[in-house]
């Protein structure tokens, strides 16, 4: 029932949301009566913004942004979740999501989507969708979302909880995202939830110039290093270290 309710409106309901503050107040006491879940996501926001201070600065940014702390606070990451999780949906950590794979702490996800500067008029490649949630959480900044993941199963799983919910504008793909996905290239942003052992010379050349690139880079027994990739309007590249991170690692035949 509480699926049903979300349903087919919540990303335009969000996108809504964040283009018009006047109707927020409305909308949130209204979805505070029906859904015993927000204040669960209050406090998950909270816990994100005194991770964000404890961290400190990570690029060029203080804290996490308004409107990926207000997307957060709306979308139903208990739906992403196996129902034997639910209970931990809003706490800030990873969880399991089946096929030896995870769903990112919800601070990762802020800091990434916050990282990558999404506006309403970029097109945006996540590699590794896994639950689909980091892909909901970039529905409503973005115009479209195009995300791959390897795993059948869990492609399968992402695209149909992602249509049920209503976040039309993206669209998961099985493969192996080390490639990228050349057919809607090049991208404004790419986002990458699995650590590779070097940055995909493939993502790089789907890049449009202006364009960044999220990618944890490092072995899998080994301290990885989240990465900023930025392709300048000139064509050239540069890259930087922001902070120490953990990821599954990015499979597949390269
Ligand atoms: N972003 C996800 C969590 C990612 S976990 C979420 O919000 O739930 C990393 C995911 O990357 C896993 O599901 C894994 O199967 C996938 N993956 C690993 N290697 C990949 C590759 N080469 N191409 C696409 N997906 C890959």
């Amino acid at each position: 029932m509480l699926e049903g309710w979300l349903g087919s409106g919540l990303a335009a309901a969000v996108r809504t949301l964040l283009a018009c503050t006047f109707l927020s107040g409305v909308f949130l006491q209204s979805a505070s009566a029906d859904d015993a879940t927000t204040s669960a996501r209050a406090r998950m926001v909270t816990q994100i913004e005194e991770n964000a201070a404890a961290v400190g600065k990570v690029g060029e940014k203080p804290g996490i942004s308004t409107p990926v702390l207000d997307v957060m606070s709306r979308i139903p990451r208990h739906l992403f979740v196996p129902e034997d999780r639910r209970r931990f949906a809003y706490e800030d950590r990873p969880l399991p999501i089946g096929y030896g794979q995870t769903i990112s702490q919800p601070y990762i996800v802020a800091l990434m989507t916050d990282l990558l500067s999404v506006d309403e008029s970029d097109v945006v490649l996540e590699i590794g969708t896994g639950s689909g949630y980091q892909a909901a959480v970039l529905s409503p900044l973005a115009k479209r979302v195009y995300t791959m993941e390897i795993v059948p199963a869990l492609a399968q799983a992402a695209g149909e909880r992602l249509g049920r919910l209503g976040f039309d504008n993206v669209t998961v793909r099985q493969g192996d995202g080390y490639y990228g996905w050349r057919e809607h290239a090049p991208f404004d942003g790419i986002i990458v939830t699995a650590a590779a052992n070097h940055i995909p010379p493939p993502l790089i050349q789907q890049l449009s110039p202006g364009g960044r690139m999220i990618i944890p880079v490092g072995g899998p027994f080994f301290v990885q290093q989240l990465m900023m990739i930025e392709k300048h309007s000139d064509g050239t590249v540069t890259s930087r270290h922001l902070l120490p991170v953990r990821f599954v690692p990015l499979t597949g035949g390269h």
